[in-house]
């Protein structure tokens, strides 16, 4: 590891980034992150090499969350460049490459590098998301000659990619890991002729006009059609600390988070599928697994349930719930409240694990199309929904059971549908 790279945080951020005589570059970096563990060499050799034109500064994400989020960092890895304490220069994420951030710190340090243009992309197709309903729907329409473009506000891959394995998926012949699945999907529809943009935030959406459009940070983008495929996020634990606590001890990723926690003891929260196939996942690092659950039953399927009753390593408090989250810096234990007797119980534990559900990622589109209730993008059965040329597909519509299956199925089907509207059929 460089000694002259600074580690800094957030109390520290204005002296050591703000107030530095040296341009300086800040990378905002996170455990169990594939495109970071990539990228670390390649800070550490660059720094070697401009130490005396530019200050190196590495951030820890999920310790500085108030700070990342102030500086709209959504995303590991995150490189921000500064100037007399302001940002200047495109911010770079996703699997960066050495020529890439070279030119860009030849770029500050040279002083001509103020924010980027913004780039314009038209094309016949802009898919929304690129998990397996949004890559499934780009295979089709690649396929047949639409200019397509996925763009996605993280890797691409979607819940399959946190899937440690999928067993259910027809034609797999055997368990598969969803990040396999997800790359072939992703190749597929690149080999096809697809464009992804990943690491993308979307600032902006207007669907009004014949063209529809979207903004990101640093592209506009302009299409004949659009189909969402935004999914579903995992729902957060309704319990005080959790917001405090999340990522230093409440964690929705057992395959992001799990190998953490070797030896550890951790609690389950929830009764379903991924509740209780995360937990037996789970028992491979911990010592012990104990299950919240607030009814008397799961919810999961037999063939799961029976899992996590032959698993030694787990055990179940049935009818409760958490209620708060305690801790200092991270995560020692949490209050449980049974629900039916409403008695209280303080446990310790090093990390809580939630299945508690999923919410539509639709936020940005809650005025611009019909959903119902609870956020899902309503939709025909040909994914149109009720603004022509935009298509919806996935976990994000309102239906009765989301799987890959279903995801992949009204892909092909919102595709279909797309490829029609496009010719004028
Ligand atoms: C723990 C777990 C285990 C599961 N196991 C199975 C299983 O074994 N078998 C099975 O069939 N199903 C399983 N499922 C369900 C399955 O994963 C989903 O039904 C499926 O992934 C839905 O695909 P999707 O493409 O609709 O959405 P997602 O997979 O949610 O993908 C949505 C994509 O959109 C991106 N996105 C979100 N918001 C935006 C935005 N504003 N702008 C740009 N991009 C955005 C996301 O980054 C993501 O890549 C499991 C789910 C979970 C959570």
């Amino acid at each position: 590891m460089s000694e002259n790279i600074l580690y800094s945080n957030s109390n520290d951020f204005e002296n050591d980034v703000l107030k530095s005589h040296l341009p300086v570059v800040v990378y905002f970096y996170s455990d169990d992150c594939p495109p970071c563990s990539a990228f670390a060499p390649i800070f550490e050799r660059s720094q070697e090499k401009y130490s005396d034109q530019m200050k190196f500064v590495k951030i820890y994400r999920q310790q500085n969350r108030q700070l990342a989020e102030s500086l709209n960092v959504k995303s590991s890895p995150t490189l921000l460049f500064y100037r007399d304490g302001k940002e200047v220069c495109s911010r770079l994420n996703g699997y960066i490459s050495n020529p890439e951030f070279k030119k860009s710190i030849e770029r500050v340090i040279g002083g001509f590098c103020v924010r980027a243009d913004r780039k314009k992309v038209h094309c016949d197709v802009l898919i929304l998301g690129g998990g397996a309903a949004g890559l499934s729907a780009a295979i089709y329409t690649s396929r047949a000659k639409l200019y397509t473009v996925v763009v996605d506000e993280g890797l691409t891959g979607g819940q399959v990619a946190s899937t440690f394995h999928v067993a259910n998926y027809p034609g797999t012949n055997g368990v598969v890991r969803g990040i396999d699945l997800m790359e072939n999907m992703r190749k597929q529809a690149e080999d096809f002729g697809t464009t992804i943009d990943d690491m993308m935030e979307i600032s902006q959406a207007d669907f009004e006009g014949e063209d529809k459009f979207i903004s990101t940070e640093d592209t506009d983008y302009y299409a004949k059609a659009i189909i969402i495929a935004t999914g579903a996020t995992p729902r957060k634990l309704p319990a005080e600390g959790e917001r405090e606590f999340r990522g230093r001890g409440v964690h929705y990723c057992a395959t992001c988070d799990g190998a953490m926690y070797q030896d550890a003891n951790v609690l389950v929260i929830g009764g379903g599928n991924s509740a209780t196939e995360e937990a037996v996942f789970l028992t491979r690092y911990v010592k012990h697994v104990t299950i919240v659950h607030h009814l008397d039953h799961f919810q999961a399927t037999k063939g799961a349930q029976e899992e996590v009753f032959k698993n030694p390593n787990i055990s179940v408090m049935w009818d409760c719930q958490v209620k708060k989250v305690i801790g200092e810096n991270f995560v020692k234990g949490a209050i449980i409240e049974n629900v039916k007797t409403k008695e209280t119980t303080e446990i310790e534990t090093d990390a809580l694990f939630v299945y508690i559900g999923m919410e539509p990622k639709t936020e940005l589109f809650k005025d611009k199309i019909e959903l119902n209730e609870y956020g899902y993008i309503i939709t025909d059965e040909d994914m149109k929904t009720n603004v022509p040329g935009v298509f919806a597909a996935g976990d994000v519509r309102d239906k009765n059971v989301r799987q890959i299956a279903t995801a992949t199925g009204d892909g092909v089907i919102a595709s279909i549908t797309v490829e029609k509207f496009i010719s004028g059929r």
